[in-house]
C-alpha cells in the first residue's frame, strides 16, 4: 500500500484492548487517534469498592493523557463516537461543544460492553448497573442516602426497603458486591445507626437464576462461594429471576416480594451498540464475529477486540469477556495492522492459556475463591491473598497502587468504609449561562451610558 502521508490508524476505546494497542503502535511509523468518552482509563474490577464506599474513584482510574505521556505520535480526543461509516473510511464523533468527522487508514474498536437488561425496560429503569464509574458512584451516593432517610422515617416497611439491598446475578461481580455491602453495613452502617433506626437489619440478597452460583467455577468452588457468602450473613436465592420491579419493591418469579429500593443488576452484559454500526450480521451479547486475525468480515481495514468481538477457541467456546482476552487481542490487532503495512502475514488469535491467571472471586474480608490456571482450587484466606496480590499487580499506576494498598491495610485493621461522602454533581455546560455573548455585550454598553448619564 503506497500512502503520502503516515498511515492514519484511529482506535474507539481506552480500556484494556484500546491501550494495548496504542502501547504496540506507540513507536512505530504510524499516526494513531485514540477516541474516548472519558478521559480516563477504568480498572473495571475494583469498581465494587468505590459502590460500596471502600476506595475512591480516582484510585481505580487512571488520565489517558498521563499514560500517552511521551507518545509522540499518539492524540487523544475525548468524545462519544456516534458513526462509523465503513463505506468512506470515517468516524464521528460527539465532543459536547462539537461534531468531528475523524478519517482512518484502519480502525480498531475496543469499545467493551454495557449493561445487559435484556429488554426488561421496567428493570431497566429502577435497577442500578455496575459498569462505569459514574455507576458506582451514584450506587455509593444511594446507598448512603437510603440510611440517612432510613434514620428519620417511621414506617417500617419503608425502613425496610430503604435498608435491604438485592443484588441480581450470582457472577463474580455479583458476589463481590453482595460481600461488600454486607461488609459496609456489619461493619460500619449498623454501628452508626443502629441507636437510630429501630430494628436495623441490612438484608443483602443475591438472586442468581441458575442453580449455583459461579457458573464457569468447578462445583466445588460454587459450593464454598455459597457458604462464604452465608456466613457473613448475605441470603442467596437460587434458581429464580426478578419478575418485576416497583418504586419499593422486587417481585421474584416465584412471586416471593422483597422490600427494597436498590436492585444492583450484575446479571449480564452485552457488547457495545457500536456493534450495530458495522453493518454485519452480530454473534451472542451483541458481538462482532470477527476471523482469526481480529478483521470484521467483510471490512479488512477493520479490526475489532476485547468484549466487543466474537472469536471462538479451538473448543468451539467463544473467547470470554476478561481483561487477558482483551489485552493479548488488542496487542495482536496492532501488531497484525503493522505486519500489514511491512507487507508481512497476519497472525490468527491464540490465547495463551499460561499467560492467563485462572479465574478468581473476592466475597469478601479473608474470603475468596480461586481457580488458579485452571488447576489449582483454593478458597478462604490464601484465595483471598492471591485475589489481592494479582490486582494489586494490574491496577494501572504507582500513586493508585499505593493508595489501594494503604486502604485495604486501613480498612483491614480498622474495620473502617471511610469513603462515605454522599457527593451529587451537576456537570455544567461549557458556555457560561445566562444571556449570550451579544446579549451581555448590549447589557455592559447600556450600564456604561447609564454611569455616563448619572456622572454628567
Ligand atoms: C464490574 C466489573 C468487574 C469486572 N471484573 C473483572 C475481573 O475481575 N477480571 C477480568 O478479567 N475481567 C473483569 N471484568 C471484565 C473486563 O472489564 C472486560 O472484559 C474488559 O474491560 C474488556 O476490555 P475492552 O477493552 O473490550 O473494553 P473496556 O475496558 O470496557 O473499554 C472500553 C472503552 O471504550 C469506551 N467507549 C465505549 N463506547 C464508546 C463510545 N461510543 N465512544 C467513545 N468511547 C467509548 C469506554 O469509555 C471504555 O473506556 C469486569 C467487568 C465489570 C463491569
Amino acid at each position: 500500500m503506497t500512502t503520502l502521508h503516515r498511515p492514519r490508524i484511529v482506535i474507539i476505546g481506552a480500556g484494556f484492548g484500546g491501550l494495548n494497542a496504542v502501547k504496540r503502535l506507540a513507536k512505530a511509523d504510524v499516526d494513531v487517534l485514540l477516541i474516548d468518552r472519558e478521559n480516563f482509563h477504568l480498572f473495571t474490577p475494583l469498581l465494587y469498592q468505590v459502590a460500596t464506599s471502600g476506595l475512591e474513584p480516582g484510585e481505580i482510574a487512571y488520565p489517558v493523557r498521563g499514560i500517552l505521556r511521551g507518545m509522540e505520535r499518539v492524540r487523544f480526543l475525548r468524545g462519544e463516537v456516534v458513526e462509523i461509516n465503513p463505506s468512506d473510511k470515517t468516524v464521528t464523533v460527539d465532543t459536547g461543544y462539537g461534531i468531528r468527522c475523524e478519517g482512518y487508514d484502519y480502525l480498531l474498536v475496543a469499545a467493551g460492553s454495557r449493561t445487559d437488561y435484556f429488554g426488561q425496560e421496567q428493570i431497566a429503569q429502577y435497577a442500578f448497573g455496575l459498569k462505569t464509574l459514574s455507576d458506582s458512584v451514584i450506587l455509593r451516593n444511594h446507598i448512603l442516602k437510603c440510611f440517612e432517610t432510613a434514620a428519620w422515617t417511621e414506617d417500617p416497611l419503608v425502613r425496610a426497603a430503604l435498608t435491604t439491598m438485592v443484588v441480581v446475578g450470582g457472577g463474580p461481580t455479583g458476589l463481590e458486591t453482595a460481600g461488600a455491602l454486607r461488609e459496609l453495613y456489619r461493619y460500619v452502617l449498623s454501628k452508626e445507626f443502629g441507636h437510630q433506626i429501630t430494628g436495623l437489619d441490612g438484608r443483602v440478597i443475591l438472586v442468581e437464576m441458575r442453580d449455583h452460583l459461579l457458573s464457569p467455577y468447578p462445583p466445588r468452588l460454587r459450593e464454598a462461594a455459597r457458604r462464604q457468602l452465608e456466613d457473613m450473613g448475605v441470603e442467596v436465592i437460587l434458581g429464580q429471576s426478578v419478575a418485576d420491579v416497583g418504586e419499593d419493591q422486587v417481585r421474584l418469579s416465584d412471586g416471593r416480594v422483597i422490600p427494597t429500593r436498590t436492585l444492583v443488576w450484575a446479571a449480564g452484559v452485552s457488547a457495545s451498540p457500536l456493534a450495530e454500526m458495522l453493518g454485519v450480521p452480530l454473534r451472542a451479547n451483541g458481538r462482532v464475529p470477527v476471523r482469526p486475525t481480529l478483521q470484521v468480515i467483510g471490512h479488512d481495514d477493520i479490526y475489532v477486540v476485547g468484549d466487543m468481538a466474537y472469536l471462538e477457541d479451538e473448543r468451539g467456546e467463544p473467547y470470554p469477556m476478561l481483561i487477558p482476552v482483551a489485552k493479548q487481542q488488542g496487542t495482536l490487532a496492532a501488531q497484525n495492522i503493522l505486519r500489514r503495512l511491512a507487507g508481512q502475514p497476519q497472525r490468527p488469535f491464540s490465547y495463551t492459556g499460561l499467560r492467563d491467571r485462572g479465574i478468581m472471586a473476592t466475597i469478601g474480608r479473608s474470603r475468596a475463591v480461586a481457580w488458579i490456571f485452571y488447576r489449582l482450587q483454593v478458597s478462604g484466606f490464601v484465595a483471598w491473598l492471591a485475589w489481592l496480590v494479582l490486582h494489586l499487580i494490574t491496577l494501572l499506576g504507582f500513586r493508585n497502587r499505593l493508595n489501594v494498598f494503604i486502604n485495604w491495610v486501613w480498612n483491614y485493621f480498622t474495620y473502617d468504609r471511610s469513603v462515605r461522602l454522599i457527593l451529587e454533581h451537576q456537570p455544567r455546560p461549557l458556555m457560561w449561562p445566562g444571556p449570550s455573548l451579544p446579549e451581555r455585550a448590549a447589557e455592559t454598553l447600556a450600564t456604561v451610558e447609564a454611569w455616563r448619564v448619572d456622572e454628567r
